[in-house]
C-alpha cells in the first residue's frame, strides 16, 4: 500500500528560492505543501494571487493556500526555510524549539558546530550530530541546513577527488542574478557587466566547503585541511553559477584517473533511489566550450553539477569549469534532497 505523503511547509514561500519548492514539491512523491508562510506584505493573500517568477505554472494544488505569518507551532512537523537571512536566524530556531524540522537553505545556523551542513552525496554520516544538538539546545526539533549555492557545486567537485587528497584550491565563480533573490542586483548595475563582489560570499565558500568535507567525530565535525581560495562575482545570466577552479592533489593522479573518479561519483541519494537523486551528481561534459549557463543549465533537472575542460594547471596541477544550477541544487533542491534522505534514513521521528 502506498504510504500517506508528509505534509511540509515552506517558510518563505514567496521569493526565488521559496518559489522553486512549491515548483519541486508539486506532485512530490513523498511530500505535500499544506503549509506557506511568509513576511507580512504577502501573508492574508492567497498564493496564487502573488507574482509568480518561474516558466512553469504555480501548482493548483496550492494556489488556493493562504499565506501565512510565520507562527512556530502552527502548520507541519517538517518545514523548508526559504527566508531571507535578516530573519531565518531567530525564526528557524524557534521553530525548531517548537519541535519542526527545520530543512533550511539560510546561511545562518550553517557553521553553528551542532547543525549538519549537509550534502547526501558527501557527509550524510553528518546527521548524526542531531541527537546532540537537541540535547544541547532543549529543542524537540531540529536543524538541518544545506550549503551556500557556489559551495555544494565546487563541494561535490572535491568530494569526488577526495582519494586523492585535494590540498590546495583556487575558485573564481560567474555567479547568475537569481542568486541574488528577488528583485536582487539592480538592472543598471547588473546589464552587461560584471560585479567583482558579492557580500560574504568568499568567505562561506572558504569555509563552509572545509566543514562539509569535514569527518564525523563522536559529536562534532572535524574540518578538512583543504585549503580554498575564492574570488566571486556576479555577471548577467539568469540561473547557474558557472566556478574556474584550480586545485592540487596530495596524490599524482593522471587526467584519466580525475576524468573516472569525476564519473564514477556517487553516494546515497543514487543508492537509496531518492526521488530528487540525479543519476550521476557530477557529470563530464566533453565539448571544448562547455559547460555554459545558457545550453546547460536545465540539464538533469538542475540537480548534477556539470564539469568540462578539465586539463593540466602549471600552477596547482589540474583545473577545470563547473556549473551548477543555484536556485535548484544550489538551494531549493538540495534541501529538498536533504529532506528525502532524511525520510529515507527515518531520521525525522
Ligand atoms: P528572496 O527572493 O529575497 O526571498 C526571501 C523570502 O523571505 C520571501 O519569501 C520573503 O517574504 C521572506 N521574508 C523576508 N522578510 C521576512 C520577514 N520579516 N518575515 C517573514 N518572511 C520574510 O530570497 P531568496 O533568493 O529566495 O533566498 C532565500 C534564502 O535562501 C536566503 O537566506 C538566501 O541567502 C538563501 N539562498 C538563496 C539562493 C539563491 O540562489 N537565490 C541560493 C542558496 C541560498 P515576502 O515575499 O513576503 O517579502
Amino acid at each position: 500500500m502506498r504510504k500517506p505523503r508528509i505534509e511540509v511547509g515552506i517558510l518563505g514561500a514567496t521569493g526565488a528560492v521559496g518559489q522553486q519548492f512549491a515548483a519541486l514539491l508539486a506532485n512530490h512523491p513523498w511530500f505535500r505543501v499544506t503549509y506557506l508562510a511568509a513576511s507580512d506584505r504577502s501573508t492574508g493573500k492567497r498564493y496564487g494571487e502573488l507574482p509568480w517568477r518561474l516558466p512553469s505554472c504555480c501548482s493548483a494544488d496550492i494556489a488556493h493556500l493562504s499565506v501565512e505569518a510565520l507562527k512556530p507551532g502552527l502548520g507541519p512537523k517538517l518545514v523548508f526555510s526559504a527566508l531571507d537571512a535578516s530573519v531565518a536566524g531567530d525564526a528557524e530556531e524557534q521553530f525548531a524549539a517548537a519541535g519542526h524540522w527545520v530543512v533550511s537553505n539560510a546561511r545562518n545556523h550553517r557553521m553553528d558546530p551542532l547543525v549538519p551542513l549537509l550534502v547526501p552525496e558527501i557527509n550524510p554520516d553528518h546527521l548524526a550530530l542531531i541527537p546532540h544538538q537537541q540535547k544541547s539546545k532543549g529543542w524537540r526539533g531540529a536543524i538541518v541546513t544545506n550549503p551556500n549555492c557556489s559551495t555544494v557545486f565546487l563541494a561535490m567537485a572535491l568530494a569526488a577527488l577526495r582519494r586523492f587528497r585535494p590540498r590546495r584550491v583556487l575558485v573564481t565563480t560567474l555567479q547568475a542574478l537569481s542568486g541574488a533573490g528577488y528583485p536582487g542586483v539592480a538592472s543598471l548595475d547588473a546589464t552587461a557587466n560584471v560585479i567583482p563582489f558579492i557580500s560574504g560570499e568568499e568567505e562561506k565558500i572558504e569555509t563552509e566547503a572545509r566543514k562539509i568535507l569535514g569527518r564525523y567525530a563522536k559529536d562534532f565535525v572535524k574540518p578538512s585541511s583543504v585549503i580554498i581560495s575564492a574570488q566571486t562575482t556576479r555577471v548577467p545570466v539568469i540561473h547557474g553559477h558557472t566556478e574556474t577552479v584550480s586545485v592540487e592533489l596530495k596524490e599524482n593522479p593522471s587526467l584519466g584517473d580525475v576524468l573516472a573518479a569525476f564519473r564514477e561519483f556517487s553516494g546515497e541519494p543514487q543508492r537509496l533511489g531518492l526521488p530528487s537523486a540525479p543519476a550521476q551528481p557530477v557529470v563530464y561534459l566533453e565539448g571544448p566550450d562547455r559547460p555554459q549557463p545558457r545550453l546547460d543549465v536545465e540539464n538533469h533537472a538542475g540537480m548534477s553539477v556539470q564539469i568540462g575542460r578539465l586539463r593540466s594547471c602549471p600552477v596547482l596541477g589540474y583545473k577545470f569549469v563547473l556549473l551548477g544550477h543555484n536556485t535548484i541544487r544550489g538551494a531549493a533542491g538540495a534541501a529538498l534532497l536533504n529532506a528525502e534522505l532524511m525520510s529515507a534514513l527515518s531520521v525525522l521521528n
